[in-house]
């Protein structure tokens, strides 16, 4: 992570932009050590795993207990009084990323309720060719704190059919999984100086920070080299822009969005001056366009300017109301108007916080025409002779005013 925001700090100097810096974010720290799991009845055979992040280790000696397995939390709450002392084993469905991601965040508290002993998940993707998913986990306040790993979809399925028949699988489970308390880390920040107003703020943004299995190419490299292109293209090109392009490398999105929580912190007296806070991590597939979190009249008014840029989209190009992103998350909910970077993702939760998440996932023509749709919407807004932020107010007025 420090060569990381490192290599970002180098890479905007080099870049030319007109300022670089980097501000302090406090993080937990947390280590997965060594991890292991096997099945020891009724066959023997070793799990594929990925402990969660933030859990618990198991302590020196593991755990071995029989497991207790189920599809859903409902099924878990109908056969609550048989948790006592077993393994938790979710065999959840794939029902997308935002419902499915319930088990990996909860299941451990809420198994350790019923007095479980640990938690295994299916990994919560659709696709899986044998590689297991990590991703942070939560802890409840009132819980015993448990351990909780992923297993691979294939070995979910497999330990959940031989309990399905009555064969009382019982699993070894090790995890050396840490929990050190926190420590500093840095959101990195270059900003290329509006050539009119340079106060106002158009800005882009990736994390920096990824899981430890795989490299994270598409989660969230893709983020940090396309809003980092974007404003290298703008610098090439000599546009010099009316305002502020300013791109801010997060750190600590994966914990839980530390970095953009302290972004907002650090920036709350110029929120005014943010005209628009795009995020880019859905990773760098083919483009379909932009979500906006903003005022009706505002996605209106960035619909026009950005349709032109589905020139270079092979397919579909939309813009319409939605998310923007975890990082600028808090800034859009202080009143930023927010911008989605929409991609097809329909192979992106396949690789997904896996040792699968590497370079060769991506495709450097998609990458260079996801750069070219950012960079065309960064120009158009920051060299806009109307600001974006002026756009509601101005109508709100007429509005009161009786309009024009
Ligand atoms: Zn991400």
């Amino acid at each position: 992570m420090k060569k990381a925001i490192e290599w970002s700090v180098r890479s905007m100097k080099e870049a030319g932009f007109d300022s670089v810096w980097t501000e302090p974010v406090t993080v937990p720290y947390w280590t997965r050590g060594n991890e292991w799991a096997r099945c020891t009845s009724p066959l023997e055979f070793d799990l594929h795993l990925s402990g969660m992040g933030l859990s618990d280790g198991t302590g020196p000696d593991g755990i071995e207990a029989e497991i207790l397995a189920v599809r859903t939390f409902d099924e878990l709450e109908a056969r609550a009084d048989e948790a006592e002392g077993k393994i938790v084993l979710f065999n959840q469905p794939w029902e997308g990323y935002g419902k499915t991601v319930r088990y990996r965040v909860g299941g451990a508290s809420a198994a350790a309720r019923h007095g479980a002993v640990a938690v295994l998940i299916r990994s919560v993707t659709g696709r899986s060719l044998g590689a297991p998913h990590t991703g942070m986990m939560r802890y409840d306040d009132d819980t015993p704190r448990i351990p909780i790993a992923a297993l691979t979809v294939e070995d979910a399925g497999r330990l959940y059919r031989l309990a399905q028949r009555g064969l009382k699988p019982v699993v070894k489970l090790y995890m050396e999984a840490t929990n050190h308390g926190e420590t500093t880390s840095y959101n990195v920040i270059g900003d290329i100086r509006g050539r009119e107003h340079p106060e106002e703020i158009v800005l882009l943004s990736g994390h920096l920070d990824s899981w430890d299995v795989g490299t994270c190419a598409q989660d969230d490299g893709a983020g940090v080299a396309l809003s980092l292109g974007a404003a290298q293209l703008i610098l090439q090109q000599d546009l010099h822009p009316r305002r502020t392009v300013r791109v801010v490398h997060f750190t600590c999105e994966e914990m839980g969005g530390f970095g953009g929580r302290a972004y907002l912190e650090a920036h709350r007296f110029e929120l005014d001056q943010h005209i628009l806070a795009l995020e880019s991590d859905s990773g760098s597939f083919a483009p379909l366009g932009f979500t906006v979190d903003a005022d009706s009249l505002m996605i209106e008014h960035l619909s026009r300017l950005a349709m032109p840029l589905g020139r270079v989209a092979p397919g579909e190009w939309k813009i319409h109301k939605g998310g923007s992103g975890v990082d600028v998350g808090p800034i859009v909910r202080a009143g930023v108007p927010g911008v989605g970077h929409r991609v097809d993702t329909t192979h992106y939760f396949d690789v997904h916080h896996s040792l699968a998440d590497t370079f060769e996932k991506i495709d450097p023509d998609i990458l260079a025409r996801n750069v070219a749709v950012i960079a065309g919407l960064a120009f158009s807004v920051a060299d806009d002779p109307v600001s974006l932020r002026s756009i509601s107010s101005e109508i709100a007025d007429s509005t009161v005013d009786g309009g024009h």
